[in-house]
C-alpha cells in the first residue's frame, strides 16, 4: 500500500468521530466525539437521549425556541432558532463515560465545534486539546476566549473531508 494513502492521525480520529456520529438518532444533528490519549482511543460518544428512554426517532425532537443575536454588517438582528433539547450532547456523554484519569492530558476529536456548555465542561475535564470540524459560530467567540484562558489547544480541521457514508440524511 502506498504511504500516500495512509491517513494522518487527525483524519483518522476525525473519521472515527464521524462514524460514531451516525449512531445518533436525533434528526436535527448528528454529533460524534472521541477521547484520544497519544494515539490511543479511550472513548467514543454521540448525542442522544439518556439510555432507556425514548429517543428523537421514537418520541420526536424536543424543540426549544431561542432568540439569538446575530451581527451582520455591523447590524444586530434578533433571530429565532430552534434546538433539540432531548439529547445529551456528544461531548457531555463522552465525559459521562470516561474516567478523569484517562482524560488528563488527552485530546477530544468532535465533529462539531462545541457549544458553550460543552466547552465549559470540557475546559474542566482534564483534556488539553479539542479538535473539531464543522464550525458553530454562535458560541465561537466565548469558547475560543475560554480555551485561550485555560491554555487548551483549540483547532478546526478546515481542509478535512468526512467519509461519504457518514453524511447525515435529514428526515422530517
Ligand atoms: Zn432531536
Ligand atoms: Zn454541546
Amino acid at each position: 500500500m502506498s504511504t500516500a494513502l495512509r491517513k494522518d492521525w487527525d483524519t483518522y480520529f476525525m473519521d472515527i468521530a464521524y462514524m460514531v456520529s451516525t449512531r445518533s438518532r436525533c434528526s436535527r444533528r448528528h454529533v460524534g466525539a472521541v477521547l484520544v490519549q497519544g494515539k490511543k482511543l479511550l472513548g467514543t460518544a454521540y448525542n442522544g437521549a439518556p439510555s432507556g428512554v425514548p429517543d428523537c426517532s421514537e418520541a420526536g425532537c424536543m424543540i426549544s425556541e431561542e432568540v439569538e443575536v446575530i451581527v451582520q454588517n455591523g447590524i444586530e438582528q434578533l433571530v429565532k432558532k430552534q434546538r433539540c433539547v432531548r439529547t445529551i450532547h456528544a461531548e457531555q456523554n463522552l465525559l459521562l463515560f470516561t474516567d478523569r484519569n484517562d482524560r488528563e492530558g488527552s485530546s477530544v476529536y468532535v465533529t462539531d465545534e462545541p457549544c458553550w456548555t460543552c466547552a465549559n465542561m470540557l475546559a474542566n475535564s482534564g483534556i488539553v486539546e479539542i479538535i473539531y470540524h464543522r464550525p458553530y459560530p454562535k458560541d465561537t467567540h466565548k469558547v475560543t476566549d475560554l480555551m485561550e484562558k485555560k491554555g487548551i489547544v483549540f483547532r478546526c480541521l478546515e481542509n478535512y473531508q468526512p467519509p461519504q457514508e457518514t453524511m447525515m440524511t435529514v428526515s422530517n
